[in-house]
């Protein structure tokens, strides 16, 4: 029997093939697409606004007669009509217009129109209302329904999306869609079936629940969130499924690597560090590959854990490629990695894009041959043309920067292209638990709940810019005492350049002020090679202030810090504000963070800070960042496609993620349901399965 699914767009009425190359942009093919492609609000049209009362930005159903039509010449030709009611004016202007429409709309025609109220030369106007000349008579209250909203592209107008779906909606009869879920399970939640959800959401009938709909919490609405969020799910349980089908070189604890590495260290290992060790070296030794990810707050110590995931492939002759997102934080794994590793006889390489010419043939090479061991590195890591001999483990370092996509690409590049590699995915980004469960189903999880021992609390202060004077004598205070201090500019986010000037003529001011510190900059636009030469000489304590942008933002590790300054922190995030705070702490001395903003705050940029203030626990800042920004911002994945929901809304629906948790499993046995809700709800995206 055919399905929705087999129907093309096309066999609707007014679908030529220019209209179908545009709902393909929107992801619709089939007429079952179309009915997936949900209203995501609703307007309430059912009653007429009298003009007089209309306020810029009002969205409105206005009702009146036409006093004249204008062709106006101006910058664009436009057609202007103005109507009026009893209490007012208001002008529909057409820059798109014809004969026929001219001819429609002349004096004394009754016109109903719906729009945004602009403010245009002739008064209040709607620019490109949907208008209807000599309308019915308005629906009485009881009898009234909510007008669907679609998401648009370009070239395609809100009442044709609606007229297409109304159509589409007419197959239903005929051709129900396939309810994928248990009925007695949609019971249980009250929920309705599938065909009757979608036709509800596409045409509310008089009557339904106003508030409910317009709030997204109706149970025809929410039956479509969850099978929305468990079409997800289940997504990324395809993802973990293909990389788990491939087979993993089993890693077994070999030698004695790690017990040399463990003796030279200068302290011992957490009981948390010792647990998240302990689930990888299990995971490591299966022919399947490890999928994990190690979640640790600021400071935990996961580099040490990574380091003995690396050596448990080494004891098994296996290669090892170590990623970072950005150079600074590759460049100090490189260097730790050197300082616990060489000396035990291990031979690392190191490639970064910066890294050209015979120095990169040369480490190519070195990884070709297996002479390299730990291969240390940006994304460039994974760039075709390197070839690893024996790739057995990749160790991701600030998991929240990478996605799906990579996490698959990396199938293909272990021992002989057969086997896949072990994946140990770490995160600085403590991830509230609801977000976890629906963002990483492929993952494993181990969290370092711990922290070293010894770390004292930094102390958080909050200041205007006014008390910067104050600000610069407690630097100068605390590098003549022989600590070192940060100072952090953020300007706009979106532009490095900027910020990168901004640190520039910070650090040209401080140095004026504080002619005896030894100040250096680091930001973006250095050189990969003096950015290394600022970072090791801060290390090394020859630089006292180091002024930089938020590149610092993940991973440097100077225990020797114990001030950090942050410029205009409003601006940003507080994970990440939560990452920055975490460069200080991490030595023997009282720590103290100075959050420098400009006023004025808003109410909501108080919360903020002040929540920083208070705490210093990763998960509840991360919980705090989460309702106050949303997960895609949070992950840093709103490129990525992952997480963008059609109808779901992270706050209003995570009480869904529990019990689509429990159910995926048992779908996951159904491999033809697995693939059409995949396909339902992700279209084009789910694609990514099959990279
Ligand atoms: P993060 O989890 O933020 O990546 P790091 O791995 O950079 O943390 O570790 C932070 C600091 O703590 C480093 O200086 C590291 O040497 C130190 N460290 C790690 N584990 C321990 C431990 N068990 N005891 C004491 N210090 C530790
Ligand atoms: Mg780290």
């Amino acid at each position: 029997m055919t399905s929705l699914d087999d129907i093309p767009v096309t066999q609707l009425k007014g679908v030529g093939s220019a209209l179908a190359d545009k709902l393909a942009k929107l992801g619709i093919h089939s007429v079952q697409d179309l009915l997936f492609h949900l209203p995501h609000r609703y307007e309430d049209r059912t009653r007429i606004v009298p003009m007089g009362s209309l306020r810029i930005g009002d969205v409105a159903v206005v009702e009146g007669e036409v006093m004249k039509t204008d062709l106006v010449m101006g910058r664009r030709r436009s057609l202007q009509v103005t109507l009026r009611d009893d209490t007012g004016f208001l002008v529909m202007r057409f820059f798109h217009f014809n004969a026929a429409q001219k001819n429609q709309l002349v004096e004394g025609t009754r016109v109903r129109c719906f729009g945004e109220v602009r403010p245009g030369r002739a008064g209040y106007e709607f620019y490109h209302p949907e208008y209807q000349t000599n309308p019915p008579p308005m629906p009485a209250a009881s009898e009234a329904t909510l007008t669907p909203v679609y998401p648009l592209t370009e070239g395609i107008q809100q009442p044709r999306v609606r007229g297409l779906c109304q159509q589409a909606l007419g197959y239903l009869e005929r051709f129900p869609i396939k309810d994928w879920l248990p009925e007695a399970l949609m019971a249980d939640y009250q929920l309705p079936g599938i065909t009757e959800a979608v036709k509800l959401v596409h045409l509310p009938p008089a009557g339904s629940p106003v508030h409910l709909l317009m709030e997204g919490c109706h149970p025809a609405q929410q039956r479509l969130v969850m099978e929305e969020l468990l079409a997800h799910q289940l997504s990324l349980l395809r993802v973990r499924q293909q990389i788990q089908a491939r087979h993993a070189l089993p890693l077994l604890p070999a030698g004695d690597l790690a017990e040399r590495f463990l003796e030279q260290l200068p302290f011992a290992l957490t009981g948390a560090q010792k647990y998240v060790v302990k689930d990888i070296r299990q995971d490591l030794s299966q022919p399947i590959p490890m999928l994990r990810l190690v979640q640790g707050d600021v400071g935990s110590g996961k580099t040490v854990v990574a380091a003995l995931a690396a050596i448990q492939a080494l004891g098994a002759g296996a290669q090892v490629a170590l990623m970072a997102p950005t150079e600074i934080l590759a460049e100090q794994h490189y260097r730790n990695f050197s300082d616990w590793l060489e000396p035990l006889g291990v031979r690392l390489a190191w490639l970064s894009g910066k890294v050209k010419g015979k120095a990169r043939q040369e480490a190519l090479a070195a990884v070709a041959e297996g002479r390299a061991q730990v291969v240390i590195g940006t994304h460039a890591l994974f760039q075709h043309e390197v070839r690893f001999q024996r790739l057995a483990l990749v160790i991701v370092d600030e998991q929240h920067r990478f996605g799906v996509h990579q996490r698959l690409a990396l199938r293909e590049k272990g021992v002989g292209g057969s086997l896949a590699p072990h994946q140990l995915i770490m995160t600085a980004t403590p991830i509230p638990r609801t977000l976890a469960m629906s963002a990483y189903a492929d993952l494993d999880t181990s969290v370092i709940d711990e922290l070293p021992p010894g770390r004292k609390p930094i102390e958080t202060i909050v200041l205007p810019d006014s008390r910067r004077d104050d600000i610069v004598e407690r630097v100068r205070g605390a590098c003549q005492a022989g600590r070192q201090a940060y100072w952090v500019c953020t300007l706009i986010e979106e532009s490095e350049a900027l910020q990168c000037q901004a640190a520039e003529v910070t650090a040209q001011e401080l140095s004026e002020r504080l002619p005896d510190l030894k100040i250096g900059l680091v930001h973006g636009r250095l050189k990969a090679q003096e950015k290394a030469d600022v970072m090791a000489s801060f290390k090394t304590g020859e630089l006292d202030l180091l002024v930089a942008t938020t590149v610092i933002e993940v991973g440097v590790d100077v225990p020797n810090a114990s001030l950090i300054i942050i410029e205009n922190p409003e601006r940003l995030g507080l994970a990440q504000l939560h990452q920055l705070r975490g460069r200080v702490g991490r030595g023997e001395q009282a720590s103290f963070c100075v959050l420098m903003y400009h006023p004025p705050l808003s109410n909501n940029g108080k919360a903020r800070l002040q929540a920083l203030r208070d705490s210093q626990d990763g998960f509840f800042i991360a919980e705090k960042d989460l309702e106050i920004r949303g997960p895609g911002e949070v992950l840093g994945t709103r490129q990525t496609g992952l997480m963008q929901f059609r109808l779901a809304e992270f706050e209003r629906d995570k009480g869904w993620i529990e019990p689509v948790k429990e159910m995926a499993p048992g779908l996951m046995a159904q491999p033809k349901a697995v693939d059409a809700l995949i396909r339902r709800w992700l279209g084009e995206n789910s694609r990514y399965g099959e990279v």
